[in-house]
């Protein structure tokens, strides 16, 4: 027979000062408060004992756990004693409330957390677009809407595939590719500019796909700088050559000019030792400027016996610096492509897994044959690499700046040169490494479809 009024402390408007005098007597409180009568001298705030005076109180806590959420007071008209099962019934009354008050702090927070993540999708400078697993617009952010010009209202749950211009945007859209792995290809339009576009499915626990990702960035500027390396690489690499041979040349002939001390033969080995690093790298320079030239032979190369070999090549000078070296080959490899440059981009990529890892650690060479494509990977137990860099170290000259790796020489060059090689052959390169632990170098050119009877030959080039 009571008057129930509930609030929370989030209420609107300007509070009543008499839910205030409830809330400061409920708020500490686990238990509800039962006043039978509301007396003159007793210990409730005044505003209470003016309304209440002579009624009975009560004033019952909405926990949610440990958590006052909010208040009810319950006033009634006369005196009375409350008993057990109207204690009972109230308490019911005020859990649904605690579960409806938790319900609305749920959904709030949902429809934070979505707001949150529209404001970083929509602020983007990247395209970005969603579609269901029929293969319709369900999403796409304002960049996706420059870029394809498009509007989203209209275009929303119309088949993708029907929006988009660019083929290649198409291709990587359907393409079959392998659970949890992030598709890419850069392609060009024709006003001149170059985007990277990659695609991600997105899929249940049980593996049932509900729906593709696709993102594309405009890597213009980052070409643009990527040319104007290229030009400098051009401009100087040659130049450099033959100042250096001439040094080289007087240097050696130091010694027939007549006796020298053991401190400059030391001196002289020093000097050599440097000459011999800038050669390698300006061979790495020049190298470079021919594969990104296109300058190469394609043949049929056996990538296993290119993996074999290079193996028994390098495993010496892993064995001399405390390494096991051991080969997973799977298959035979045959790719169409140039052996030598193939051979060159295993060895940077041993190379460098001979650097990189302490003593004490193994490099595994594999090779499995994968949905029309070689994959060869080089696995090491070394240093490892920072995800932050990871997606840097293919560009050349970039290297890794920690403290561990900093006595380690090298130019940058070498995985700049492996990555133009594979894109030469329409091959893909990634890495796999967490740090402390080892990398994997992972490359994927596309097998060769050749007549069973015509035997694979070592391809040979012409540089
Ligand atoms: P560098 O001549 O510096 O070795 P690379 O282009 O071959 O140049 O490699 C770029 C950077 O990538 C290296 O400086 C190094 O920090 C990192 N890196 C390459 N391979 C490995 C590896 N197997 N383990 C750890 N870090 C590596």
């Amino acid at each position: 027979e009571g008057a129930l009024r509930a609030f929370t402390a989030a209420g609107e408007g300007e509070p009543d000062p008499l839910d205030q005098a409830c809330w400061a007597l409920g708020w500490e409180r686990a238990e509800p408060l039962w006043v039978e009568r509301v007396s003159r001298p007793s210990n409730l705030p005044p505003i209470l004992r003016q309304e209440s005076r002579g009624r009975a109180l009560g004033i019952l806590p909405i926990r949610l756990g440990e958590e006052t959420v909010g208040i009810a007071w319950l006033a009634f008209a006369q005196p009375q004693r409350v008993s057990a099962s109207e204690q009972s019934l109230a308490r019911l009354i005020l859990s649904q409330a605690a579960v409806f008050i938790a319900r609305a702090r749920l959904y709030e927070a949902a429809m934070a957390e979505r707001e949150r993540l529209r404001a970083v999708l929509e602020s983007s400078p990247d395209v970005l677009l969603m579609m269901d697993a029929r293969g319709n617009l369900l999403y796409l952010n304002p960049a996706a809407e420059r870029f394809l010009g498009l509007e989203s209202p209209k275009a929303l749950g119309q088949p993708v595939v029907a929006l988009l211009r660019d083929a290649e945007l198409l291709e990587l859209l359907n393409e079959p590719i392998p659970p949890a792995q992030i598709q890419s290809r850069e392609f060009s339009r024709p006003d001149g500019r170059t985007f990277w576009a990659g695609r991600y499915d997105l899929r249940l626990g049980d593996g049932r796909e509900i729906g593709r990702l696709l993102f594309v960035r405009d890597i213009t500027p980052f070409k643009a700088l990527d040319r104007l390396k290229s030009d400098f690489i051009a401009a100087i690499s040659h130049d450099l050559r033959s100042p250096l041979t001439y040094v080289r040349g007087f240097v050696t002939m130091l010694g027939m000019a007549g006796p020298l001390t053991s401190r400059q033969r030391e001196y002289i080995e020093k000097i050599m030792g440097g000459i011999d690093q800038i050669t390698r790298l300006i061979e790495d320079l020049i190298d470079l400027k021919r594969i990104e030239e296109g300058i190469g032979q394609r043949g049929i190369c056996r990538m296993s016996d290119l993996l074999r070999d290079v193996f028994h090549e390098l495993r010496p000078h892993a064995m001399a610096r405390g390494l096991r070296m051991v080969m997973e080959v799977k298959g035979q490899g045959i790719v169409h492509g140039d052996s030598a440059w193939l051979r060159r981009a295993i060895v940077n990529l041993v190379d460098n897994a001979i650097k990189y890892t302490p003593e004490g650690g193994t490099i595994t060479l594999g090779l499995l044959e994968q949905g029309g494509e070689v994959v060869i990977w080089v696995r090491d137990t070394g240093v490892g690499i920072p995800p932050a860099d990871q997606a840097r170290i293919f560009e050349k000259f970039y290297r890794v700046r920690r403290k561990e790796t900093a006595h380690i020489k090298g130019s940058g060059l070498g995985l700049a040169l492996v990555k133009s090689i594979v894109e030469w052959h329409g091959g893909r390169i990634w890495v796999e490494s967490q740090l402390g632990q080892g990398s994997t170098f992972y490359l994927a050119i596309p097998a060769a479809s050749i007549p069973s009877s015509a035997p694979p030959a070592q391809g040979t080039r012409n540089r």
